[in-house]
């Protein structure tokens, strides 16, 4: 161009550069291709001033061509001149650098995007030389390690991360060696930032190259995977867990491909059917089906049918013949269908459980709930017959008393009525005495003085103890008894009330004018002892229940006949007590029945027995007697009889007061009760003994109890003997009786 700017030539290049044509714009001036866009004045001025001056300049400017563009360009212009050195044009030379201007800028906002990926990003970056000190690193980094990004810079990992400089010294070490990057190498420690935690990191390492051929340092990318392995860890367990839990649990699992028939077992199904395990758990079909038993496979077969049909899920019961015992086994199975695609079952999965044992003992629960339901109502059965039994006897003692208060009765009728009171007072005695053996015997409370008895002296004891019921009710008794004697080890008492329950029973049990027979017969080692009667009999159903406590086979006929259930109880438990068996026989209602019992006997006869049915007669004694008892009728009543076997008697009614009477009464005799207010008995007896003029008084204990135990705390109190109550009247008077012997 000319130095007005006019074009005189222009390039194929330019015309590209600017869209323009050479013979559009050759004459014209320059601002009709472009106009510069000069950064600022300043530098516009500076560029004419270099022109001027040295003839040339160089540098970058924007031309905004006429087409609207903005063309970033590099620019130089040189001065033309003619022969004499005068200024006749110039020459513009220009090179498109809007690409480079444009590539440089992306190039920079990437690096800027990378940064603040590298910084925020969640996985660690950092750059080390290869002395290995920090050259660079972002914020996750610099937060694992537990320092800030600036605390990193410039400083050596063994100071940063003194516990992982053996892994990094491994690690860039080998990178020197190979030269190649070390990818997803794990590996755990702790960090600065939570000492005392371990934590597991991934970490790959990369040669960084310097561009000659050798390595500036090394970077890193660092990913924390602590939380992966904490649920790979977790996963793990549970899966362990399962296991552990499906095999505790005794479940069985299998999987069924419907289409291709492949059925997988797992350990536990080949435990449950008893079939050694296959290596990768598949079974045929029929291993499973053909152990269970025909009776029950057509219908399991139809359920598990009916799901794969209908894609859906069943339970079923069945019985297998375990193969490796051939044990009957049930079995609870559960499954459900998987479908495919076309939502038809492709495969059924299920579980076995194995609950023999589980069923068996439901029915057990089932037949104990029964039992102890069968047993309570025994017992309301018994309580509503123990208060009907209790109070029978009481209507007529207490009619008996109201009669003897009345003046004027001839003395014959006030003699049958105390008669008749006796006989319901005795028959009152003996229920209780019942009740109180069955709670003990029950209760394993029970102790058998055992000592070699005959067996004769065991039988006519409870014979001649029925004989005055069974005259009354007008029946026949015989006793057959063997020839040669033969000696039992046994509680005498205690035996003798097991025959006399039978007898009782079979008197009770059979109409005026039966015939009870006892029948005594060696057999082998053993005494059997027979009790058969002509009575109203058993039936069958009933016979293994009459030993059972509180039963009574009828109760609401006729045939009840009072008693409370108790009597073959305690026969029962008192024959087995002896080492023997009791059992009950009858043909059935109104054939009669006969009880046996059995019993081993001693062959050596050893000391004799003493024959015990001496007949007492009632002795007179006259000691000075002091009854102390808080019931004031019982105290009352045995001082009074006591007065008329000519004692000279005194009473009190509490402990305390006992003592106060005993010390001026000086008896020979106090019958002192144990449950005493104010004092008891026992105290109340150490009292008295602690007294120089109590050292002689011979102290006798009432009480209701009769065990072992309680004679030993009498005995350890001070007492000389311990009576059961109610005292029996014959027994005292005896003893009374040795005492005024013994006195003189
Ligand atoms: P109870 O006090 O009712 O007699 P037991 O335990 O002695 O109680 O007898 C239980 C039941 O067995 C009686 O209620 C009666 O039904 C039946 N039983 C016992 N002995 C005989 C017998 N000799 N003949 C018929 N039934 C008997």
């Amino acid at each position: 161009m000319d130095l007005n700017e006019c074009v005189t030539y222009l390039n194929a290049a330019a015309e590209r550069q600017y869209r323009v044509s050479a013979g559009d714009v050759l004459g014209r001036q320059l601002s009709h291709i472009f106009s510069r866009q000069w950064p600022s004045a300043e530098a516009e001025a500076a560029a004419w001033v270099s022109l001027r001056e040295s003839g040339e300049w160089c540098g970058e400017i924007v031309h905004r061509t006429n087409d609207g563009r903005e063309v970033q360009v590099e620019a130089w212009q040189t001065l033309l001149r003619d022969a004499g050195g005068a200024a006749v044009g110039m020459v513009t030379a220009i090179r498109d650098i809007t690409e480079r201007e444009r590539s440089a800028a992306e190039l920079q906002r990437v690096g800027l995007l990378l940064d603040t990926i590298l910084r925020t990003a969640p996985i660690g970056f950092c750059f080390l030389d290869l002395d290995l000190r920090f050259v660079r690193i972002n914020e996750r980094l610099a937060q694992i390690n537990g320092i800030s990004v600036e605390a990193h810079l410039g400083r050596h990992v063994s100071e940063v991360v003194p516990t992982l400089v053996h892994t990094l010294l491994t690690v860039t070490g080998r990178i020197l060696a190979t030269g190649e990057s070390v990818l997803n190498h794990e590996f755990s420690g702790e960090t600065g930032a939570a000492p005392g935690v371990t934590r597991f990191w991934r970490q790959s390492w990369y040669p960084v190259p310097d561009g000659a051929g050798g390595m500036l340092g090394f970077g890193a990318i660092v990913e924390d995977i602590t939380e992966r392995k904490q649920s790979e860890t977790i996963l793990h367990e549970s899966e362990t867990r399962m296991r552990l839990a499906t095999e505790a649990t005794a479940v069985g699992i299998w999987e069924w491909n419907v289409h291709t028939n492949t059925m997988r077992w797992d350990a536990q199904m080949f435990r449950i059917y008893g079939i050694a395990p296959t290596p990768d758990g598949l079974v045929a079909y029929t291993d499973g089906s053909g152990a269970v038993l025909p009776e029950d496979l057509p219908e399991s077969e139809r359920i598990l049918q009916d799901t794969v049909r209908l894609a859906g899920q069943s339970r079923r019961e069945f019985r297998i013949r375990r193969r490796h015992d051939a044990e009957v086994r049930v079995i609870e199975a559960v499954e459900t269908a998987r479908t495919n695609a076309q939502g038809k079952t492709q495969w059924v999965v299920g579980t076995n459980l194995d609950v023999t044992d589980r069923k068996a003992a439901e029915i057990q629960l089932l037949r104990l709930a029964s039992d102890l339901s069968e047993a309570d109502r025994r017992k309301d059965e018994f309580l509503a017959t123990l208060a009907h039994e209790l109070r029978n006897p009481l209507a007529p003692i207490r009619n008996g008393l109201q009669l003897m208060k009345m003046a004027g009765v001839p003395a014959v009728d006030v003699e049958q009525t105390r008669s008749m009171m006796e006989r319901q007072l005795t028959h009152m005695v003996g229920l209780i005495d019942d009740l109180l053996d069955v709670s003990r015997i029950t209760l394993g409370k029970l102790m058998l003085r055992k000592e070699h008895v005959p067996l004769t002296a065991v039988v006519s004891s409870a014979v001649e103890a029925i004989r005055p019921l069974v005259e009354q009710l007008g029946q026949k008794l015989t006793v057959t008894l063997p020839q040669q004697p033969l000696v039992v080890d046994a509680d005498l008492p205690r035996l003798s009330q097991v025959f006399l329950n039978l007898l009782s029973n079979a008197a009770k049990y059979s109409d005026p004018g039966g015939h009870i027979q006892m029948n005594v017969q060696r057999q082998g080692s053993d005494v059997v002892v027979s009790v058969k009667d002509t009575g109203i009999g058993i039936a069958a159903d009933q016979l293994p229940r009459i030993f059972q406590m509180f039963t009574q086979v009828d109760q609401s006929s006729e045939k009840a006949r009072g008693g409370l259930g108790i009597g073959l109880t305690v026969v029962k438990r008192l024959v087995e007590m002896h080492g023997g068996r009791v059992e009950a026989k009858s043909e059935g209602p109104g054939k009669g029945s006969e009880f046996v019992v059995r019993l081993p006997i001693i062959i050596e006869v050893s000391k004799p027995h003493a024959s015990g049915d001496e007949e007492e007669k009632p002795v007179k004694s006259s000691l000075r007697v002091l009854v102390v008892d808080d019931n004031r009728d019982s105290a009352d009543s045995l001082a009074l009889m006591l007065r008329v076997m000519g004692n000279d008697t005194q009473r009190a009614y509490d402990g305390q007061d006992g003592v106060d009477v005993a010390a001026r009464f000086r008896p020979d005799v106090v019958l002192l009760d144990i449950g005493l207010p104010v004092l008891n008995g026992y105290d109340a007896c150490r009292r008295i003994r602690g007294e120089p003029w109590g050292k002689g008084v011979v102290l006798i204990a009432m009480t209701g109890w009769g065990q072992d135990e309680d004679r030993r705390r009498s005995l350890e109190a001070g007492f000389d003997h311990h009576l059961v109550k109610p005292l029996d009247p014959r027994a005292l008077m005896k003893m009374l009786a040795e005492l005024q012997v013994a006195k003189q």
